[in-house]
């Protein structure tokens, strides 16, 4: 689920800057130990893309989640 505010503003993709991990909140999962976004920015971990694609992720360097997008590209 995409979050409207701060510091996600609606964007689709999310970085982890902790563990370098990118997740796709269109395909979010929120089960225990899966994608965990809100810990993520409760922690200010979370940033966004530009553009908000995969392939910039990609280009910075991030892994996909093994939940919402699956695929490690590590
Ligand atoms: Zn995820």
């Amino acid at each position: 689920m995409r979050r409207q505010g701060p510091p996600t503003y609606g964007k689709r993709f999310v970085g982890n800057t902790d563990k370098k991990e990118v997740h796709d909140l269109d395909n979010e999962k929120t089960g225990p130990n899966e994608c965990q976004i809100n810990e993520i920015i409760r922690a200010g971990h979370a940033r966004t893309f530009t553009p908000d694609t995969l392939e910039q992720a990609h280009r910075e360097t991030y892994d996909n989640c093994a939940h919402c997008i699956g695929g490690s590209i590590r």
